[in-house]
């Protein structure tokens, strides 16, 4: 009875969520510059819910993190908050629900900013990554007040800044102290219940060599073609990075491991021997190994090289993205009582690993909870021109969420 009426409550509410997500599109809300208009309008409609809302900018020392990214120009503080909006519950079992506000720049698509709306899909800018998951979200809660119905969990919702930048708002939360029994990452894995996460980091190599004119080339080294052997060592570690990666929750991915060359630069002559070269790449790895380990390896690889030159002569560093996997027992509560709640909404719960970064990493690796990402619409879409999300999904997940709190 009571779950015919939560469906209902859904079905009528299609109209409303896309007002609401075309509004939250609307908002320019670019990584890093662009957040403090949303979250004050989003600090309404919680508000207007009934929830007790608090904003709370991101201190200073986050800087000073170990785990805080950052970004190409240096980051100001001063004006863009998280957003927290708590619902308390008689019982003691809590819950933090999140989803970030920040998106991705559009440069390629003028009117990413203005939603469109074509049949049960809202397009624009963040309708899947991350908009479509603070609709989800607000309209579970919605439900909540409407149908009266009673969380037996205590609920915190968290809009935070700056995922896209690698999860600063996220780091902050989880630093300045909000804990839960359980967290919730809101982010599109076609509903499916993601307890795991694979992890990348980016390297940079650089060698040097002995440049000389290429009619004394006997008595120089050529630092690019150290380079080309490099990369067939790399090919050898992503072998053995394959070979040490048999994990359940990955292996549907075809994939799921992998080490990539993305830039190669070297060399000032075309007549002169390469005295430099330079490369950055990324290395993705599952839960299996810590993000640390995975830098020794790399390390090792260079500093046992069998060729010595290779070895004298080269560094790398990781100056850049560095995210770790994580992993949540399939058997928490976190994953089984999503699993029932999905259930409960009329979907077959599915449980796979996530092979996006997100903030899920923080909240479980430095926050040390357990946490799983969930939500409606296909990871395809995000940062992609022409981003879309079906609503009926976003209030399916809604549904779900509903059903995860009363139960
Ligand atoms: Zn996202």
């Amino acid at each position: 009875m009571q779950n015919n009426l939560i469906q209902k409550f859904f079905e009528s509410k299609k109209t409303e969520a896309t007002e609401l997500l075309s509004d939250l599109i609307r908002f320019p809300s670019l990584s890093g510059t662009g957040e403090a208009e949303i979250q004050d309008f989003l600090a309404d409609k919680f508000t207007a819910l009934g929830l007790s809302v608090k904003k709370e900018l991101l201190p200073e020392t986050i800087k000073e993190h170990p785990a805080y990214s950052a970004a190409a120009q240096e980051l100001d503080y001063r004006s863009r908050p998280n957003l927290y909006a708590s619902l308390p519950s008689e019982n003691k079992e809590s819950v933090i629900l999140c989803a970030h506000s920040d998106v991705v720049p559009a440069a390629d698509w003028p009117d990413a900013f203005q939603p469109k709306v074509e049949g049960d899909r809202v397009i624009g800018r963040g309708a899947a990554d991350d908009k479509g998951h603070l609709v989800t979200i607000y309209f579970a809660l919605l439900a909540l007040k409407e149908l009266k119905l009673k969380s037996k969990k205590n609920v915190e919702v968290q809009a935070v800044i700056e995922e896209e930048v690698g999860g600063n708002g996220a780091l902050a939360a989880i630093i300045s102290g909000h804990k839960a029994d359980g967290v919730i990452v809101l982010e599109s894995t076609d509903l499916t219940i993601c307890p795991a996460n694979r992890g990348a980091v980016w390297y940079r190599i650089e060698v040097t060599g002995k440049p000389v004119h290429m009619g004394r080339i006997r008595e120089g080294v050529n630092a690019i073609e150290k380079m080309a052997e490099i990369i067939k060592e790399l090919r050898r570690y992503e072998e053995k990075l394959i070979a040490e990666s048999d994990h359940p929750l990955f292996r549907e991915y075809q994939q799921p491991v992998q080490v990539n060359v993305g830039i190669i630069k070297g060399g000032d002559w075309p007549s002169t021997v390469a005295g430099w070269a330079e490369m950055e790449g990324g290395v993705g790895f599952l839960p299996n190994k810590r993000l640390e380990q995975v830098q020794e390896e790399l390390r090792a690889l260079l500093a046992n090289f069998p060729d010595t030159w290779i070895k004298e002569h080269s560094r790398i560093s990781f100056p850049k993205l560095r995210n770790d996997a994580y992993e949540t027992p399939v058997n928490d509560p976190i994953v089984t009582d999503l699993a029932k709640a999905v259930g409960l909404s009329g979907l077959t719960p599915k449980v796979t690993g996530f092979i996006v970064s997100c903030d899920a990493r923080l909240y479980n690796r430095v926050g040390k909870m357990p946490t799983v990402v969930f939500g409606a619409g296909s990871i395809r879409d995000a940062h992609s021109r022409g981003e879309s999300i079906s609503i009926t999904e976003v209030l399916k997940a809604s549904e779900v969420l509903t059903n995860y709190l009363i139960t």
